[in-house]
């Protein structure tokens, strides 16, 4: 199968001569369309809402489009929490999942009116100090093994985040005994899941866990947070989640469950790369080639552009626009400039010829891209561009300068040493 672009060699053309390559860019379109798919496939459920995760693609007029569809954000720090204010979400369109958070950060969220999602038993004494206990308290959960279908994926046991059984039904009756009356239990055992069942499986969990704690303590649940790790296919024969099926998995637990057992409560995600991953492609134009014992191709982009490739090992499809009919001239590693031999965003690729000029096409950038990009051996952080659904671009967050770079450092040669 090959991946699907949104536009033409043409179009990048125009676009390199106005924002020199490299630059992401992100299509609305795209992103809407899966935000309405997502929404159709849990709309059965009362109060369903998808709060983004920010960390994702931090960026306004992202955040924009999605709050426009109904969507809030799910925020862990407190520069996420003031981009979604400025972006006019706040209250309960923000969830804040944090975790070893100070009392400083938890100020910040409550003043924005944020759900407080609390990582650990020991998080409650911080948060009373910082701003007392909110009406309003989610419990990250951590079950220490999941399974689906007999499969054990990813124990949980060193997994640093969420708390035991034990310490969730005490932290929900200490947050009760403080003032709190409404609660959430919240749970994320895994990322980038392509396993239709991974929701459904999980929500089982969840579900039985809310009929247990309102049995032990007392307490119905108000809603339950599925967070996020829904996966995209970043290998061209990879084929995307069926939403809907995901939807209707998850139905027939809660079905089952909780509307059997007299329990209505809403269901939250926190997805992030199921939303704007497929959706965003990071474009850099070739400077060479160079044979050595391999061979390469250079870009002008590097790992500090996107950096899963260098950190885990991802795979990212890359196309040479203009050049996907043509058959592979060889295997390549290609590579971006920085001082570091783990700069590839590609090892062993099979690719058509590329000359100096080419411009390749990284895929599935969208989610977990730009946002986790950094300033090693003094790289810019690149542009963001975004294609409308009327076909135009806007340039929605302009390349660093050396200006910025500066900025934070002090150069005055009368610094006394
Ligand atoms: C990272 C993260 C998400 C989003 O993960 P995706 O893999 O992008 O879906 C959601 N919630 C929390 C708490 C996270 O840490």
């Amino acid at each position: 199968m090959t991946k699907k672009l949104p536009f033409t060699l043409e179009q990048a053309k125009t676009w390199r001569e106005t924002f020199p390559t490299p630059f992401y860019i992100y299509d609305e379109a795209g992103i809407r369309l899966c935000v309405e798919r997502l929404k159709r496939a849990f709309a059965w459920n009362p109060g369903f809402r998808e709060y983004f995760a920010v960390k994702a693609t931090p960026n306004p007029t992202i955040l924009r489009l999605l709050s426009s569809l109904g969507c809030g954000t799910d925020c862990a720090s407190a520069p996420e929490v003031e981009m979604s204010v400025r972006c006019g979400i706040r209250g309960d369109g923000i969830m804040f999942s944090s975790n070893e958070t100070t009392e400083r950060e938890y100020r910040a969220a409550v003043e924005a009116g944020a759900i407080i999602n609390l990582d650990d038993i020991t998080q409650i004494d911080i948060l009373e100090r910082a701003c007392g206990v909110p009406e309003t308290v989610c419990c990250r959960y951590n079950p220490g093994e999941f399974a689906i279908a007999n499969d054990i994926m990813g124990h949980q046991y060193d997994s640093k985040f969420g708390m035991t059984k034990p310490q969730l039904f005490e932290a929900l009756a200490l947050l009760r005994s403080k003032g709190a009356r409404r609660f959430g239990v919240h749970a994320m055992m895994t990322s980038n899941s392509l396993d239709t069942d991974y929701y459904p499986t999980l929500a089982r969990e969840l579900f039985l866990l809310a009929l247990e704690i309102r049995e032990k303590i007392g307490i119905t649940l108000s809603f339950i947070d599925l967070s996020g790790g829904l996966g995209i296919p970043y290998l061209p024969e990879e084929q995307p989640l069926d939403i809907g099926a995901v939807g209707e998995g998850v139905r027939r637990a809660y079905d089952e469950l909780l509307a059997a057992n007299g329990i209505t409560l809403s269901l939250y995600t926190e997805l992030g790369r199921y939303i704007t991953g497929p959706y965003g492609w990071l474009l850099t134009s070739a400077i060479g080639e160079k044979h050595i014992y391999k061979d390469y191709v250079g870009v002008d982009a590097s790992a500090s552009d996107l950096m899963r490739p260098a950190m885990y090992g991802a795979y990212h499809h890359i196309t040479v626009l203009g050049k996907e009919a043509l058959p592979p001239a060889g295997t390549v590693d290609v590579v971006g400039s920085l001082c570091e031999n783990n700069d590839k965003f590609a090892v062993d690729r099979p690719l058509p010829k590329v000359e100096a000029g080419d411009i390749l096409v990284i895929h599935d950038a969208g989610a977990h891209g730009h946002s986790m990009g950094y300033n090693y051996n003094g790289r810019l952080r690149c542009a963001e561009l975004l294609l409308t659904q009327a076909g135009e671009v806007r340039m929605i967050r302009r390349a660093e300068t050396m200006a910025d770079y500066f900025a934070t450092l002090d150069v005055d040669p009368e610094f006394p040493l």
